[in-house]
């Protein structure tokens, strides 16, 4: 069965990572799944799963829910009251990408922050959060509760966090009194590009949440972990969210197949994205930041040629890839792309850039 974008037949899908789909292993895994109603705690699945991820990022418990952006808000709300303030980088998914989650369910007050790549100060943290005095009527402002970070950065290319400034940053939030939530969808690649393990970058932070229908591949899911008590209360807005999921233990064995199988080979994912970027930038009416891509997203310029008619060119040609404005564009490599893909993505550039007058 072809894969499509906007109805149209697609041979190399570089949209996005989440277009992978499941490998016959993974199908095999899911079809075996023990089952149980996890509202009632039954899914043994989940719970494996729940504990595997739990493990792997060094937190008491996990919760599994039906997608990252799920697994964010709750994590939102379960650590702030209607009015808070939560502190984000002013591009994140949490806050900017998620349909206007944390006002809609959090009725929370976000301040973005600037940075360089997605990455922001223990400073600027502390610039955020106001130093209360006497002579100034404290009711009046909302109150600095929650500090959120997302490790590897999508707005920023997939940047990562160097980890002294991202538990600097965190250390700096807690001292404030603050939460701290990390946005790990990506976490997985992160690690992949430093050999640091998930569990140091999620060493300060009280929530992460994880995607495993990202780079991992699996059809959908994502795990919040997290101190057992926090969890515990994410469990209660899961189920007011809509996200208590009955035999969810289907989805969660091939998120777990995808937890223990495919980890170890995003470093292809990265080697393939750099190609692209390379391939790319020597195209006349492209420009990449080469240095830019540190892992399996490539996020470029497209002066020659409005990005838009770039991407109908190229899916005449049977290739996906995301205009993300009228001079920009996203391309992902994944799991269900090769070399080859990428050789054949590449000419496909060419052609559509040569075939129009500059
Ligand atoms: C994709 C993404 C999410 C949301 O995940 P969904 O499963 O698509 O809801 C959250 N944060 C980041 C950084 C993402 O890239």
């Amino acid at each position: 069965m072809p894969q499509t974008a906007a109805g149209r037949p697609v041979r190399i899908d570089l949209r996005s990572d989440t277009v992978s789909l499941p490998t016959r292993e993974m199908r095999a895994a899911m079809a075996a799944a023990e089952v149980g109603d996890d509202v009632y705690g039954d899914d043994p699945s989940v719970r494996r799963l729940e504990e595997r991820t739990a493990e792997v990022l060094g937190k008491d418990a996990a919760v599994f829910t039906p997608t990252g952006t799920m697994s964010n808000q709750i994590a939102i709300r379960c650590q702030t009251e209607p009015g808070d303030l939560v502190l984000a980088e002013r591009r994140a998914h949490a806050y900017l990408v998620e349909s206007g989650g944390p006002a809609a369910l959090s009725g929370a007050t976000v301040v973005g922050l600037e940075s360089e790549r997605g990455v922001f100060s223990a400073g600027q943290v502390r610039a955020a959060v106001r130093t209360p005095h006497p002579m100034v009527p404290d009711a009046c402002y909302p109150v600095a509760r929650l500090l959120a970070a997302e490790n590897t950065h999508n707005g920023a290319g997939g940047a990562v966090w160097p980890l002294d400034v991202l538990q600097d940053v965190a250390d700096t939030a807690r001292g404030l009194g603050l939460g701290t939530h990390l946005d790990g969808a990506r976490l997985w690649h992160a690690t992949a590009a430093t050999g640091i393990p998930e569990s140091r970058y999620a060493e300060g932070f009280d929530t992460v949440s994880v995607c495993f229908s990202k780079g991992l591949g699996a059809p959908m899911g994502s795990c919040l972990a997290g101190p057992a008590p926090l969890i515990r209360r994410a469990r209660r807005f899961r189920q007011l969210f809509g996200g208590g999921f009955r035999q969810a233990g289907i989805v969660a064995a091939g998120a777990l197949h995808a937890l223990e199988h495919h980890r170890e080979r995003l470093p292809e994912d990265h080697r393939r994205a750099r190609r692209l970027a390379g391939g790319l930038d020597e195209l006349p009416g492209i420009a990449v930041d080469l240095d830019g891509v540190e892992t399996n997203i490539v996020r470029f310029r497209t002066p020659g040629m409005n990005a838009f008619r770039l991407a109908e060119g190229l899916l005449d040609r049977g290739v996906a890839v995301l205009p993300a404005s009228p001079d920009a564009m996203r391309v992902i490599p994944h799991l269900g792309i090769s070399d080859e893909h990428v050789e054949e993505a590449l000419g496909a550039f060419a052609e559509v850039l040569s075939a129009v007058p500059a």
